[in-house]
């Protein structure tokens, strides 16, 4: 998927203390992280994956290893950078790569970026902890998104905004989306008010390029 609109623009990519979660684009890497965790192989996530580049600047960590990249590490349950604990997450959303989010923690406040997803994987939704903020998938308004099974059975896609809503609620006071799919572009300022209107128990916004969140 790609659409461009201003403040729209670009792929995958969450900066949380310096550390970058998925680079979509290859000036995000301009930032200079100091690590680096994918949460999925995806162009949109990864754009290594569709281009030759060097190894990447900083120590990096996906749910897999890439071949054209053996300095990805595979993310072990849990990693910690200079203090900050980052745990993976397991989730499903491709039939052909492995997806994780990942729980960013500094001992003040505790972040959950989702990437891509159907759903996190029954046996760690039990496991997220409180949340003081989810950024989470766009790709879909309209409940239950788009879930396809491919010939040999496996799902792929992504769920819908109200039912990530619905999951994440209990678990976080606040809700980012971002990663939007083309409905969003139609008109973005009745979509950005169709997902704050879905604000309840948690405050529910969507992102756009250059959001900064203090918390
Ligand atoms: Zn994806
Ligand atoms: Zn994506």
């Amino acid at each position: 998927m790609k659409h461009t609109a201003p403040g729209h623009m670009f792929h995958s990519g969450v900066l949380v203390d310096d550390i970058l979660f998925d680079i979509g684009e290859k000036h995000f890497l301009d930032r200079q992280p100091r690590a680096i965790f994918l949460t999925h192989f995806h162009a949109d996530h990864a754009f290594f994956t569709d281009e030759p580049v060097p190894p990447l600047p900083a120590p990096a960590y996906a749910p897999q290893p890439w071949r054209e990249h053996p300095e990805i590490k595979v993310i072990r349950s849990m990693e910690e950078v200079d203090g900050i604990t980052v745990t993976a997450v397991p989730t499903n959303h491709s039939a052909n790569f492995r997806s994780c989010g990942y729980i960013i923690e500094d001992g003040i406040s505790r972040i959950m970026y989702t990437g891509d997803l159907i759903s996190v994987q029954k046996r760690f939704r039990d496991r997220i902890p409180d949340l003081d903020l989810v950024v989470t998938d766009g790709a879909f308004i309209r409940q239950g998104g788009l879930v396809r099974r491919n010939s040999e059975g496996r799902i792929h896609g992504h769920t819908g905004i109200p039912d990530l809503v619905r999951f994440f609620s209990p678990l976080s006071q606040r809700i980012v989306f971002t990663h939007f799919g083309s409905w969003f572009f139609k008109d973005i300022t009745e979509s950005e008010k169709q997902i704050e209107a879905l604000s309840g128990d948690a405050l529910v916004e969507a992102a756009f390029d250059g959001m900064v969140i203090e918390l």
